[in-house]
C-alpha cells in the first residue's frame, strides 16, 4: 500500500503545488490534497490558531486538521527564503511549529527547511529529504525531482499565458480570445492563497470573469520585467512578496496597460499593510490607475464586497467611455 502525503490547500499552495504533488507521485507516494476551502475549513482554522494570526494561516490550520486522519504525513516545510538574498514572511518560517502547536493528534509532519540563502549543496540535500521520507534511493529522487520541476515549469507558464488557477484546477478564463479594447483590463493582485482561494476571495475571479472582465496577474508581466523594475527602488526589497508587487507597481506605472487594479489583502497582515501603501501610491497615484483595496478576515461579509466590486466596475465603464474625466479615487 503506498504512503500517502497529505498537502494542504493553503499558503504556497498555489504556488508550488504542482512541483511537489508530481514529486511524491514519482515516488509512488499517493497524494492527498484538502478539500477547497468552505465554512467547516475556516471554522476549524480559526478555533484551533491564536487570535492574533492573520486569515490565510488560520484557513492553513483548517486545511491541516481536513487531512488529519486520510494522511500518513502532512506536509508543512519550513519555508525561509524563496530566492537568494531574500525572505518570506515569518508565519511561513514558523508553520510546522505553530501548526504543531496549534492542533492535537497530527500524523509526523514534512516540516523540512527550504532556504535559498544556504548554498546549491544544501538544495540537493533538501530535495533529498524531502523525498526521504517516502524512499532512500538518491536516484529515483533526483529523477522525481526533475520531473516536478518540467510540471511546475508548464503550470507558471501556463499562468503566463492566461491560465488561471482557482481551487487547484486550471481553469482557462479567457478562452484564449484575443483581447478586445473594450473589455475591462484588471489586474488583481495580492498573496495567491487569498487570490486563488474562491472561498476567503468571495470567488472574485469568477466574479469578474463573470463580468467580461480580463484578468491578469502579475505572473503574466513575466519576472523579467518584475525584477528589472524592482531594482528601479531605492533600496533593495528583501520581502520576495514585496519586491514583486512594487516592481509590479512600479511597471504599472510605466505602461498604465491595465484598466484598474484591485489588492486583496488580509486583515492582520504586517507585510500587507507595507505594501499595499506602496503599491497604491505608485499605481493610483503616479500612474493614475483606478484602485480597489478588498481587506478580507474571518467577519468580512459578501454582499459588501459585491457592491464594491460593482460599483468599482461601474467607475472604470465610466472612464472609459468619459475618457479622463473621472479621478482614480473614484
Ligand atoms: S504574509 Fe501576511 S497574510 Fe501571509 S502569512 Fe504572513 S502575515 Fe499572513
Amino acid at each position: 500500500m503506498s504512503i500517502k502525503v497529505g498537502i494542504p490547500r493553503g499558503l504556497w499552495f498555489y504556488d508550488y503545488y504542482p512541483l511537489w504533488k508530481t514529486f511524491y507521485e514519482c515516488l509512488d507516494a499517493e497524494v492527498i490534497i484538502s478539500k477547497p476551502t468552505n465554512r467547516k475549513i475556516l471554522d476549524q482554522g480559526v478555533k484551533n490558531t491564536v487570535d492574533e494570526a492573520c486569515l490565510p494561516v488560520k484557513i492553513f490550520n483548517g486545511h491541516v486538521i481536513d487531512l488529519k486522519d486520510r494522511a500518513d504525513y502532512i506536509f508543512v516545510p519550513k519555508m525561509m527564503s524563496a530566492y537568494e538574498r531574500e525572505y518570506i514572511c515569518p508565519k511561513f518560517c514558523g508553520l510546522p511549529e505553530m501548526v504543531l502547536h496549534s492542533i492535537e493528534g497530527l500524523p509526523p509532519l514534512i516540516d523540512v527547511e527550504i532556504n535559498f540563502n544556504k548554498s546549491r549543496k544544501n538544495m540537493a540535500d533538501t530535495i533529498y529529504k524531502f523525498g526521504f521520507y517516502i524512499i532512500k534511493d538518491k536516484r529515483k529522487i533526483n529523477r522525481a525531482y526533475c520531473e516536478a520541476l518540467k510540471n511546475y515549469r508548464d503550470y507558471k507558464n501556463a499562468i503566463k499565458k492566461g491560465i488561471l488557477p482557482i481551487d487547484g484546477d486550471l481553469t482557462e478564463i479567457n478562452g484564449g480570445k484575443i483581447y478586445d479594447r473594450k473589455i475591462k483590463k484588471i489586474m488583481v493582485i495580492g498573496h495567491t492563497y487569498n487570490i486563488y482561494d474562491s472561498y476567503s476571495s468571495m470567488n472574485l475571479l469568477n466574479k469578474l470573469k463573470k463580468n467580461g472582465v480580463h484578468i491578469i496577474v502579475p505572473e503574466m508581466i513575466g519576472f523579467e520585467h518584475i525584477n528589472r523594475h524592482a531594482a528601479t527602488l531605492d533600496k533593495k526589497m528583501f520581502w520576495s512578496f514585496g519586491r514583486k508587487l512594487l516592481g509590479t507597481s512600479i511597471y504599472l506605472a510605466e505602461t498604465r496597460d491595465v484598466d484598474g487594479v484591485i489588492y486583496i489583502s488580509s486583515f492582520g497582515c504586517g507585510i500587507d499593510s507595507i505594501i499595499q501603501y506602496l503599491f497604491e501610491k505608485k499605481s493610483r497615484k503616479e500612474g493614475e490607475i483606478p484602485f480597489l483595496l478588498l481587506t478580507i478576515d474571518e467577519h468580512t461579509g459578501e454582499a459588501g464586497i459585491n457592491t464594491r466590486i460593482e460599483a468599482f466596475l461601474d467607475m472604470i465603464e465610466w472612464r472609459k467611455r468619459y475618457e479622463n474625466n473621472i479621478s482614480t479615487y473614484g
